[in-house]
């Protein structure tokens, strides 16, 4: 998306991939996307497929003690939400670049950088069994949070804010249509589960298990079973069908302070990750992404850095309000292995007064939307 934005604002870049561009345009990842991003990507050029095929979804509804209750997102907002899976926004994104005959090189396995935020950065690699070496303005680490451009901040130079949390999510791609209009959050004393969907003949659903499940200890009947069991609800039926894919993911948040030091600039989850339940990872990755392009045509054009200084401090204003609006539905959503009776009544009170309170909806639905202030 960088890259693609910058081209746009006659700025030249390069981006070296480590996996194949089968294997990204393949990871199944996130799938909820804000109106602001939808609106970057439209205005980008690359809403075409997303504006045909996206799903919007005004409400989303929240599930406990077996009662249905519905966040209207657009009443409360004025907003809604597209769903739309994170390898669609990627497929877009590289049919764009390579249109133009962009530097885009996938199978990079050795990416190395050389004083990436001093005056002169440099980054080397094999690209198609040959060296290649880079000289560059600025280098941005868009490598995720196991990638390898955070390492080079200097010691001194950031802080690494972490969080852990005592769970993992089990979430599975089922071919079969979805069992309900829009997405639904459950909170059940055995644990939370999410229903959600890719398009109208593909069903995400999650569960959440213990943080060192492996997949061996989810058979295909134990999934239904919980899944059956966390979503009941009066006169619904969830619909079962093949699992095309799955996968266990640990909750964690942890961010980055700054995001950058001299020329080395991190975005997206190589500077922060949130817990999905809020769904603003890709959201924020992209938010970081239009707002450096931005920062970095106008030094270009005017040699100016005041938009470049000020990325790593808007964006964490932006991050930090993701962090806590994650961690708060993160905590009210789930079911915490030191949870005794009375933290479960609890959680049941938080979550009774989200659904009778304005208020109280209100500032869960700006939150979900991405219009916090
Ligand atoms: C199972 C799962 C479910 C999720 N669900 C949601 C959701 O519902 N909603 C949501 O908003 N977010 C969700 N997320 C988070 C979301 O997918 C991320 O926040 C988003 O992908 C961040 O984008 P990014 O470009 O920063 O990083 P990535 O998408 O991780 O991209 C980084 C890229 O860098 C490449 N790379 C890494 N290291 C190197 C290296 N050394 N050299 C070269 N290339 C390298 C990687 O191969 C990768 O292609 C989920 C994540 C997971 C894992």
């Amino acid at each position: 998306m960088l890259s693609h934005l910058l081209d746009r604002e006659g700025v030249e870049s390069v981006v070296l991939e480590k996996h194949s561009r089968d294997y990204v345009v393949h990871r199944v990842r996130a799938g909820v996307l804000e109106a602001g991003t939808v609106a970057t990507l439209t205005a980008a050029g690359v809403g075409d497929r997303l504006a045909r095929e996206g799903l919007v979804h005004r409400g989303i509804g929240i599930r406990f003690d077996g009662r249905d209750h519905r966040i209207d997102l657009a009443e409360l907002t004025g907003k809604a939400i597209t769903i739309y899976g994170q390898q669609e926004v990627v497929k877009d994104l590289i049919e764009a670049r390579l249109a133009r005959g962009a530097a885009v090189h996938f199978d990079v396995p050795d990416v190395r950088l050389d004083a990436p935020s001093g005056s002169r950065p440099r980054l080397e690699g094999t690209v198609s069994g040959r060296p290649l070496v880079v000289e560059c303005d600025f280098v941005v680490g868009c490598d995720g949070f196991h990638g390898i451009s955070r390492d080079h901040l200097p010691p001194t130079a950031w802080h690494a804010y972490h969080h852990e949390y005592p769970f993992a999510w089990l979430g599975i791609l089922v071919q079969a249509p979805p069992s309900a209009a829009e997405v639904i959050y459950a909170n059940h004393e055995r644990g939370f589960a999410l229903h959600s969907m890719r398009s109208p003949a593909i069903t995400r659903l999650y569960l959440q298990c213990d943080r060192g499940d492996s997949l061996d200890a989810w058979p295909d009947e134990r999934i239904w079973s919980e899944l059956h069991t966390r979503l009941a609800s009066a006169g619904w039926r969830l619909t079962e069908g093949p699992i095309i894919e799955r996968g266990i993911a640990p909750l964690r948040s942890f961010v980055a302070e700054p995001m950058q030091h001299g020329s080395l600039f991190l975005a997206g989850d190589a500077a922060h990750i949130v817990p999905p339940t809020g769904a603003k990872g890709l959201n924020l990755a992209i938010a970081d992404v239009a707002a450096l392009a931005g920062s970095l045509a106008e030094w270009y054009r005017h040699r100016s850095r005041s938009g470049l200084d000020d990325y790593s401090p808007a964006a964490l204003r932006r991050v930090w309000r993701a962090q806590a609006f994650s961690y708060q539905l993160t905590s009210l959503l789930h079911r915490f292995p030191d949870h005794d009776q009375y933290d479960r009544r609890r959680q049941l009170a938080e979550l009774q007064y989200l659904t009778r309170s304005r208020a109280a909806a209100t500032a869960l639905a700006e939150n979900y939307v991405g219009a916090a202030p």
